[in-house]
């Protein structure tokens, strides 16, 4: 399995101190992803200019001729790279770095059990996240259960994009969902993350059915999703399910995804939508839309 980070003690990602693994591979590609390099579900290569001393180690160590230094830094020809590392293996100042590393279930297990004070003492646990972990059903099963087995609270962060029946099978061995909700008109849905929303909203209707406690994240976009029709449509869905929805967390823009495009070497929000962190006031005005439809929503979390 492909892993691009491990977050240790991690306090956003569900209850108490939890160690959280991003999974590589994504079916959606929305456009103000933070994680960009979780999209792929190959191995990518990273370069940050603003880290590069110029030394040059890294053309040298190429064995495929991709890297030539030039007076801007290191350029790439990404057609002759067969993302093999050894650039990054020589970099003395990390400008060159490699996401995406292979873990075993077994590998896994331990760096998650290492965690295990913190998280007994915080009533914490792991969280699965991504990219999207529903991709690698097989994978991810096996870790759940054998978190499951010793005890350890597990959540997964998930977009639901994904088979019903593969949800109800993850749902056996879930303590807890974080979900985003991104757009409720499915054409925008698909013209910002690539793909419609009916899967997702059937997915989380279920999910809420099932009796399962989740809480929403929603990514609080100007010019994409809060225009009061959106809000107040999200709103009533999540009004309208089962009531074991903890919490809506309202996350408020930014270009985070941006920089991390560039160390890619590809293009932040190439279409150009017009994306803006919504001002204070528009935040309070969200929020009260949720209050108003008896829903505890909150900025942050
Ligand atoms: S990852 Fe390998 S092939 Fe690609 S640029 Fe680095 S050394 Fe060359
Ligand atoms: S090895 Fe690292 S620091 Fe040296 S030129 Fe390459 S990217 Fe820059």
């Amino acid at each position: 399995m492909l892993v691009f980070d491990i977050k240790r003690y991690a306090i956003n990602d569900g209850p108490g101190i939890r160690i959280t693994i991003f999974m590589k591979g994504c079916p959606l590609s929305c456009v103000w992803c933070h994680n960009p390099e979780g999209i792929s579900g190959q191995r990518e290569k990273l370069y940050t200019k603003q880290k590069c001393l110029g030394c040059g180690a890294c053309v040298d160590a190429c064995p495929g001729h991709a890297l030539r230094l030039t007076s801007e830094g290191v350029s790439s020809d990404v057609s002759l790279c067969t993302v093999c590392g050894k650039c990054a293996d020589v970099c003395p100042s990390l400008a060159m770095e490699i996401s995406g590393k292979e873990y075993t279930a077994d590998e896994l297990m331990k760096e998650i059990r290492k965690e295990i004070l913190f998280m007994d003492c915080s009533e914490g646990g792991v969280t699965f996240c991504g990219g999207e972990p529903l991709m690698h059903p097989d994978f991810l099963l096996e870790l759940l259960q054998r978190c499951g087995k010793e005890g350890i609270h597990r959540a997964v962060d998930t977009t639901l994009y994904a088979r019903p029946e593969l949800v109800r099978q993850v749902m056996e061995h879930t303590d807890l969902f974080l979900i985003d909700l991104k757009l409720m008109d499915s054409f925008w849905h698909k013209k910002y993350c690539g793909v419609p929303n009916e899967l997702i909203l059937s997915n989380l209707r279920m999910v809420a059915d099932a009796g399962k406690e989740f809480i929403i994240r929603i990514p609080l976009i100007e010019g994409i999703n809060t225009d009061e029709d959106n809000i107040r449509q999200s709103a009533s869905f999540l009004a309208s399910l089962p009531q074991h929805l903890k919490v809506v967390n309202l996350l408020p823009y930014h270009d985070i995804g941006k920089n991390k495009h560039e160390k890619l070497g590809s293009v932040y929000n190439p279409d150009q939508f017009p994306m803006s962190t919504p001002s204070e006031n528009l935040q309070q005005k969200c929020v009260e839309i949720f209050h108003s439809y008896g829903i505890n929503a909150k900025i942050g979390g």
